[in-house]
């Protein structure tokens, strides 16, 4: 089944294709026989170069509407278009694919390998993916450069702060040139001005890179400079001001 990607109109006669686009997807659980509808009818685009904040009080449905948009799990109902492949009916082999190639994730706790070099974290993704070493290194040194870490390549996890530990994750995450960035509470265990730090340098990749990025946040503040402010309700997203 594959319909083709709907064409969303901008400004008089321009066409432009999000990177992702969730059309009407429905997502719900069966727990001891009763069914719970987390997300009832979301549709929501991301452009590339955006960075897109999710604000919701907990268990309205935020882990679940990144998890449906790194593909880790499958939409009820509805279309996840990533560029213009739709992804819903796609099969496992080829989402995982996707998912690693297209797809970057950024959790609350950095999740880094404690036994290798922030160096290694970063080439990690890009040598499961087939590229060789030589190159990967080059990739990862620049990309931790470029996130302000070009003294800590050979420290390991344990010997970085949390600030340096979440940018060697959000440079892993990036590793493989993505088209989207997904991040649940990237800044949640951090003191304020180190997420601030952190959050800025989150924001700038994306826009340097043409990233588009959907982060679940339930910092106001670090909400605000983000480009789009979006919540759940009723088990849809509705735009903030
Ligand atoms: P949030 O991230 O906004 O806190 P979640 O997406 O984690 O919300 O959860 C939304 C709702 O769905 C919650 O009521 C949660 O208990 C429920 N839920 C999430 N995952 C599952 C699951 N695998 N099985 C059953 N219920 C789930």
């Amino acid at each position: 089944m594959s319909e083709t990607i709907p064409e969303i109109e901008i400004q008089s006669a321009a066409v432009v294709q999000p990177a992702m686009l969730m059309r009407n997807v429905q997502r719900r659980y069966h727990q001891a026989g009763e069914t719970l509808e987390v997300l009832g009818d979301v549709s929501l685009a991301l452009w590339a170069g955006q960075s897109v904040a999710l604000i919701a009080p907990s268990g309205a449905g935020k882990s679940t509407l990144l998890h449906l948009a790194g593909m880790l799990e499958r939409p009820d109902g509805g279309e996840i278009w990533l560029g213009d492949t739709p992804t819903a009916h796609l099969g496992d082999r080829e989402r995982t694919t996707m998912r690693r190639t297209e797809i970057g994730f950024v959790y609350q706790f950095h999740h880094l390998l404690g036994e290798f070099t922030a160096l290694e974290n970063v080439m990690m993704p890009q040598l499961i993916r087939g590229i060789t070493k030589p190159v990967a290194a080059e990739r990862s040194t620049e990309l931790l450069a470029y996130l302000g870490l070009g003294h800590r390549l050979t420290h390991r996890p344990a010997e970085m702060s949390g600030g340096e530990q979440q940018r060697v994750a959000i440079a892993r995450a990036v590793a493989n040139g993505p088209r989207v960035l997904l991040a649940d509470e990237p800044t949640g265990n951090l003191d304020p001005k180190t997420a601030d730090l952190v959050f800025g340098a989150l924001t700038q990749l994306v826009q340097a890179s043409g990233l588009a990025a959907l982060v679940a946040t339930h910092n106001m503040e670090l909400a605000r400079r983000m480009d789009r402010r979006v919540t759940l309700q009723d088990g849809k997203v509705v735009e903030l001001e």
